[in-house]
């Protein structure tokens, strides 16, 4: 398959992006290791100087440095064993000062080496292949809506009629959203947004998109109605192989935004696919975020009683409440 210029550029940038989130994150459980265990920095650091001195030693006296060489390089498994052994005491895994890539293939850099040649790593492929599915979502400007300018001052901090406090709860459910969004993996928990029109659904579901996308992964957000009718249209005018690709980017993307469940015009055929979408997706351990302006009763009369439980069953479930942000704006 073949892709444009555009997509192989931001399929670079992502894979780029993956692997310097893998560095820093390494670099940053390094440095809190050492603050916990000093003698594990100070081992650190003799290390490196010993493989400096040995390095240098090499270039300059290739042959009279032979034994200091000898002893530096005991004295450096010494101290690799103390290493070892400190981190086996501590229940650390061994490897913990190396990064983790989310591809162990290619260290996240895209490409794969191997006899003189440079082939292009089945992730960069992938990810190709991702972006050109976000495409479906293309009618939104994901910069509009982030956790930055998504606004609590629109939430009420006295009880509404049952007693809960919009505000305290909207921003309960920001936090877990940011949260969620910066410890997204392609196996986190799927969430199940509920709440009447207006109350910041969609803003923070977008918030976690462009956050994910940041951090390498291919999102695909559509609202239930736009993305039914094209798989239905595509169903009805024998167009398979493209409905085969609508269908597979729907279900191979790291994160689906299923906004507005329950708008769509509901036929046997649309409810089959929001099943089908839903279980594959489950079945695979890849997570969705279904938002919803219908109680869980009017999904249950959408839907049915046993794709509402399994629904609930596997997501985190949000519960937003307040009143509609766009009318008091
Ligand atoms: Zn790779």
């Amino acid at each position: 398959m073949a892709y444009s210029q555009e997509i192989f550029l931001e399929a670079t940038n992502r894979i780029a992006q993956r692997r310097q989130n893998a560095l820093r994150a390494a670099e940053y459980s390094r440095e809190q290791l050492f603050r916990e265990i000093p003698r594990l920095r100070e081992i650190d650091f003799e290390l490196q100087s010993i493989g400096a001195t040995i390095a240098k030693a090499i270039v300059k006296a290739p042959a009279d440095g032979q034994e200091s060489i000898q002893s530096l390089s005991e004295r450096s498994i010494r101290l690799q064993e103390e290493q070892d052994r400190i981190l086996e005491e501590h229940h650390i895994r061994k490897d913990v000062f190396e990064p983790r890539f989310i591809c162990e293939k290619c260290g996240d850099t895209g490409y794969i080496e191997h006899d003189n040649r440079t082939d292009m790593c089945d992730c960069l492929q992938k990810l190709m292949s991702d972006i050109s599915g976000e495409m479906l979502s293309d009618n939104l400007t994901l910069e509009d809506y982030t956790f930055e300018n998504f606004s609590l001052d629109y939430y009420s901090k006295s009880p509404d009629s049952d007693g809960k406090i919009p505000f305290n709860r909207m921003s309960n459910i920001y936090r877990y959203c940011v949260d969620y969004a910066d410890g997204f993996t392609p196996h986190s928990r799927s969430l199940l947004l509920i709440g009447a029109t207006g109350l910041g659904k969609t803003h923070l579901s977008l918030s976690i998109a462009n956050v994910v996308i940041r951090n390498g992964m291919s999102v695909i957000y559509t609202t239930a109605p736009d993305i039914l009718f094209k798989l239905e249209k595509e169903h009805f005018s024998y167009q398979y192989s493209e409905q085969e690709d609508t269908y597979h980017s729907l279900i191979k993307c790291d994160l689906l935004i299923l906004d507005d469940l329950g708008t769509e015009f509901s036929t046997d055929f649309t409810r089959s696919c929001v099943y089908n979408i839903f279980n594959s997706r489950l079945l695979a351990g890849k997570p969705v975020i279904i938002s919803t302006n219908m109680t869980i009763d009017e999904l249950i009369g959408a839907y049915s009683q046993r794709f509402v439980s399994r629904l609930i069953g596997s997501c985190d479930r949000l519960d937003f409440i307040g009143d509609d942000v766009r009318q008091i704006k």
